[in-house]
């Protein structure tokens, strides 16, 4: 790895934290390698938006190249339909020494399938991500984060080991239930199901912050200035390692998104920033590795 160097906290929060009463941490770094598949979710099939997908794959060697300047290994969230229309990048990505995990096949909303079609999607993308990288993956991002009542089931039985995509917490990986029951009653909660869940947040992916997206349905405006998204997820972090104990940040970035200049540079800052604290870089699969092992990650201890 090499040596820092720390640029000025942007961040009065941040400024607070005392790093001498630090605690260990993770940060997980995840970029969802959409490409041309999140276009086609949305039926923008015209030749500009194709273009933003195809201009991920252009990013891509960009964002190895400052990974591996860093020494960080970070895991790649690949659409089945991605891997066969970039194979060769998607193996760089393995012979990198990152984690490919997978992200539906064409960028499907599973929570809108029916459970047979669900289980379609799931075992295409699986045996396209095995016929281009060779291995079967071990965890799981539903496309736009929603799970259906049939996900983790499906999930377990396909012997994935953990899932990214629910929001229940912020620094503590947690059991995936069978699905709760609600009403005006109240709620019955789901029994663990054998699936790790590494948690996401909206708050902690470059998207909303980032891009600008006019669809049918509204107007994403996007396009801020990535130092104010990097300052929040280092207070985020801050706030973890003051009051956690082996808390572990999820951080989702997408190579069309976060691959342009000015961003690059400023996410250049903020690994810099986090390792200058003493966080572990680490994949997702190294988590659930932990977690299978014994350990208690994000456990509450404020100071
Ligand atoms: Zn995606």
């Amino acid at each position: 790895m090499t040596t820092p160097t720390t640029p000025p906290s942007r961040n009065a929060v941040t400024d607070q934290v005392d790093s001498s009463t630090s605690r260990r941490g993770y940060v997980c770094v995840t970029f969802d390698f959409d490409a041309l598949s999140s276009w086609m979710a949305r039926g923008m099939l015209t030749a500009t938006p194709r273009s933003r997908g195809e201009f991920a794959a252009v990013a891509v060697p960009r964002l190895l190249h400052i990974l591996e300047t860093r020494g960080i290994t970070a895991t790649w969230f690949v659409p089945g339909h991605t891997a066969l229309t970039y194979p060769e990048l998607t193996r760089e990505l393995m012979e990198r020494g990152h984690e490919v995990a997978v992200h539906g096949h064409a960028h499907e909303n599973v929570a809108a399938l029916e459970p047979a079609e669900e289980r379609a999607v799931l075992q295409r993308s699986l045996d396209a991500l095995k016929e281009v990288t060779g291995t079967l993956p071990r965890g799981f991002r539903a496309p736009a984060w929603d799970l259906s009542d049939a996900s983790v089931d499906l999930l377990v039985e396909h012997g994935l080991a953990y899932d990214s995509s629910l929001m229940g917490h912020d620094y503590a990986p947690y059991p995936c239930r069978t699905p709760d029951s609600l009403d005006d009653s109240g709620v019955r909660w789901g029994e663990p199901a054998g699936l790790l869940e590494i948690p996401v947040a909206w708050s902690l992916d470059d998207f909303p912050y980032l891009e600008f997206l006019r669809t049918p349905s509204g107007l994403m405006p996007g396009l801020r200035d990535p130092a104010e998204m990097f300052a929040n997820w280092t207070a985020d972090l801050d706030y973890m390692v003051r009051d956690f104990e082996d808390g572990v940040l999820t951080v989702t970035m997408h190579p069309e998104v976060i691959g342009r200049g000015h961003r690059l540079l400023a996410l250049e800052h903020w690994l810099d920033e986090v390792a200058s604290r003493g966080i572990e870089f680490v994949t997702c699969e190294q988590i659930a590795d932990l977690v299978s092992s014994g350990a208690e990650l994000g456990q509450y201890r404020p100071v």
